[in-house]
């Protein structure tokens, strides 16, 4: 008998049809003769709806309260589930985050899982009852509710899997797997049947949505066999694991891309040790999470400092570069939106020289202008025009061999 953590997305919970499909899917695992923990999301578009209602009554709403609003999206369709599962006979009990003993950090909207007291549902596993867990929250050592940021219900389903040493930890979702690139917007995608855990972080740091970051760190770091998977076909899913098997001659194994990106650009920094580091340490205590960072010198011996942003971050951003403008050196700074970061992704790519100039390649002949650049050993990430982000993500997706019709294995 094994534990496993089975992981429902807002579109498989987002009818009452769906959480009877997500329902028999729970107690399929359960007839196996496992002990079964359930996360779940909002149902659909919940958490979309409450964010746009917050827009509407504050320009800037609280962050502690957002948390407390958007906690509630899950403890609807943990409680729904618990019940269908009660009516078919089977036993099973819901849990908020702070019940299931989920404890952040104490940064509202984006906290990160510090501990998990699993005691209680292990208690419950070791009766044979299934135990439902709201996805995306957990509780400060303050008793505050916090959330875990956008997608976050993936993190509580691979950080429980961790804590309860699963067997496996399942994300069920509405694609089949994790493909090449996002299969909405890139028809000729295609599914990869396994993907080391390094890329798998990479592709969902640089904007592949499929995964939270933060479960791909936590399977890594704590071993966790995971899978993600399709709640309504039974197709074979995407394995993410120590080292990917298959596909080893591929040296790109997928694009990235995400848009809401901004550009701040410092101008007239006074040459100091210190003025860099002030001024990402200021960020840094606001949990501004900043991105590709180019320091450059003008003639005079000035240093201009480009970085980018979220755009959800752009208010707070200008808020404090202007409040603190004299203490961190600035003469002035200009911010550009409209952007979107568009990258490559593959372990193959360290031994393979020239993948960075190919990419630029690309785009330059499909008149897409760069930005900005960032490169580690195993992706390349360019800044671009957000309205180019997906004509530039098409072409490195064809020029890069990853097409469906081009599959070489
Ligand atoms: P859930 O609500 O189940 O968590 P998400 O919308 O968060 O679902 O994630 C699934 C979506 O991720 C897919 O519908 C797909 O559009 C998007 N996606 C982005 N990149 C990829 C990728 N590389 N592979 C598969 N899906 C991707
Ligand atoms: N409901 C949250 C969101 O929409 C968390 C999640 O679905 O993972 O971002
Ligand atoms: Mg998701």
């Amino acid at each position: 008998m094994g534990i496993i953590v089975q992981k429902f997305g807002g579109t498989s919970v987002g009818s009452v049809e769906r959480i009877r499909n997500t329902v028999n899917r729970i107690i399929e695992e359960k007839n196996k003769g496992n002990k079964v923990v359930v996360v779940v999301s909002a149902m659909g578009k919940t958490t979309d709806q409450l964010v746009s209602l917050a827009d509407e009554l504050s320009s800037y709403p609280a962050k502690r309260e957002m948390d407390m609003l958007l906690s509630t999206g899950e403890q609807v369709t943990i409680s729904l589930v618990a019940m269908a599962l009660i009516d078919k006979g089977y036993e099973a009990v819901s849990y908020t985050g702070w019940q299931a003993g989920i404890v952040t950090e104490a940064v509202h909207t984006n906290a990160r899982i510090l501990d998990i007291h699993p005691e209680k549902i292990r208690s419950h596993l070791d009766k044979g009852q299934i135990v439902i867990v709201a996805g995306f929250q957990g509780v400060t050592e303050d008793g505050e509710i916090t959330t875990l940021g956008r997608g976050g219900s993936d993190t509580t389903a691979v950080a429980l899997a961790a804590a309860l040493h699963a067997d496996r930890c399942s994300i069920f979702t509405d694609v089949t797997g994790v493909f090449t690139s996002d299969p909405r917007y890139i028809p000729n995608a295609r599914q990869l049947q396994a993907i080391s855990y390094d890329e798998m972080l990479e592709l969902a740091n640089l904007g592949a949505g499929v995964l939270h970051a933060r479960a791909v760190e936590f399977a890594k770091n704590y071993a966790v066999p995971l899978e993600v998977c399709s709640s309504l076909e039974r197709v074979a899913g995407t394995m993410i694991e120590e080292e990917a098997a298959v596909e080893k001659n591929l040296i790109v194994r997928g694009v990235a891309f995400e848009d809401a990106i901004t550009r701040v650009t410092i101008f007239g920094l006074e040459n100091g040790f210190h003025n860099l580091s002030t001024i990402f340490t200021t960020l840094a205590e606001h949990h501004i999470d900043v991105d590709i960072i180019i320091q450059n010198q003008t003639a005079d011996g000035r240093t201009y400092l480009s970085f980018s942003i979220k755009n959800q971050d752009l208010k707070e951003t200008v808020d404090l570069l202007e409040t603190n403008k004299t203490s961190l050196g600035i003469d002035h700074f200009e911010t550009e939106t409209g952007l979107a970061k568009v990258s490559i992704i593959g372990s193959g790519m360290v031994s393979n020289p020239g993948v960075a100039a190919k990419m630029f390649q690309v785009l330059a002949e499909n008149g897409v202008a760069i930005k900005m650049i960032s490169t580690s050993e195993i992706k390349v990430s360019t800044v671009v025009d957000d309205k180019e982000m997906i004509r530039a993500a098409q072409s490195l997706h064809h020029a890069f061999e990853l097409d469906a019709a081009e599959q070489k294995i």
